[in-house]
């Protein structure tokens, strides 16, 4: 595609990955044909969405010389794990810093142990400081270190997704399926500003919607308006990753459709919704999917397909964004 030729990038990702029917679940479930988009098959260090975000993220660092990248989430965090192992291939050391006290070495932690990274504990609120006390003493030390933003959802890792609506759109046309209604997690919200910015930059008619995975940003903002300022932010980052591709659009807070009616009871508590749609999905399907952001959205999906939220989509689209590397650190929680 000529609009991402002057981006740097690395190819970290196998691609495309696989657009497949779910025949069985799409038989029970009560919505129309429901198909699956695999990006837990994009293959770095088990997979996930935000593959796509680094092979944009990590051409860019190498191409200005660092030799470090730092990056922040949650301790099951599946993005500092693929940034892990990005940082690996590419031959850059990797501090990631968690939020919460430290925990035992389960799931995407001990796969960041595994795969090289540093890994720093702070409180949750304090994550970004940390970053950039870090690389202050890094840069004090001698090394050259990028800050990745938690999710890696700037405009650079937004594109990652502005390609991966291309990529879908192919093949959508490929198998004649229809404009379908597309559903997917959201949360640092660099994934969604990129599929809905592609979606216009090629033409996507279908309808799109996010399933909100934690509480929106700035909860604690008084006047309460914390989910506009969340949109205005993804429309934001939308708008500047459009500035990156030369493309000449502009997304507005009302371009963006997320659901905030499914976040239980916060961000990674596993319950009955997440328990249900994880083994419904792995039992009709062999597929699985992941209990903080895939396994709450399916759940989503399939509890708006029973209110008949799809009545009129010619389709529905689940695209998995890979997180089943979390599973065993759910153990207790999914039994
Ligand atoms: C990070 C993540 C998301 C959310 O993507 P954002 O771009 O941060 O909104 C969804 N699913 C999984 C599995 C993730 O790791």
């Amino acid at each position: 595609m000529q609009i991402f030729d002057k981006l740097p990038r690395m190819a970290l990702a196998h691609l495309p990955t696989p657009m497949m029917p779910l025949p069985r679940l799409s038989h029970e479930y009560g919505g129309p044909p429901l198909w699956i988009k695999r990006d837990d098959l994009t293959g770095l260090a088990t997979g996930g969405n935000k593959t796509r975000k680094l092979e944009f993220l990590i051409a860019d660092a190498v191409g200005r010389g660092c030799d470090t990248v730092i990056t922040a989430g949650g301790p099951q965090s599946n993005h500092c794990r693929q940034t892990a192992a990005a940082a690996a291939i590419a031959g850059l050391d990797c501090h990631v810093v968690l939020g919460g006290d430290p925990q035992p070495p389960v799931g995407n932690l001990l796969l960041d142990e595994l795969l090289g990274a540093t890994v720093h504990w702070t409180p949750k609120p304090n994550r970004n400081a940390r970053m950039w006390e870090l690389a202050n003493e890094l840069a004090a030390a001698g090394r050259r270190p990028d800050v990745i933003p938690v999710g890696g959802s700037n405009a650079l890792g937004a594109v990652g997704y502005v390609a991966a609506m291309f990529e879908l759109v192919d093949q959508l046309r490929a198998t004649g399926a229809a404009g379908p209604h597309i559903v997917f997690p959201t949360s640092s919200g660099g994934t969604q500003a990129g599929i809905v910015l592609g979606a216009r930059l090629a033409g996507y008619e279908g309808r799109i919607t996010a399933i909100s995975i934690d509480q929106v940003p700035d909860e604690q903002i008084p006047d309460n308006r914390a989910d506009e300022r969340f949109l205005a932010q993804v429309a934001g980052v939308a708008n500047d990753a459009a500035g990156r591709l030369g493309a000449d659009v502009s997304l507005a807070a009302g371009d963006f459709v997320v659901n905030y009616d499914y976040l239980g009871a916060g961000y990674g508590v596993v319950g009955a919704l997440e328990r249900d749609a994880i083994r419904r999905l792995a039992r009709a399907e062999g597929i699985l999917v992941g209990p903080v952001y895939s396994g709450r959205a399916l759940g989503a999906l399939l509890d708006l397909a029973a209110q008949g939220y799809f009545a009129d989509d010619p389709a529905v689209l689940f695209w998995h964004t890979g997180d089943e590397s979390a599973l065993h650190a759910y153990a207790h929680d999914l039994a």
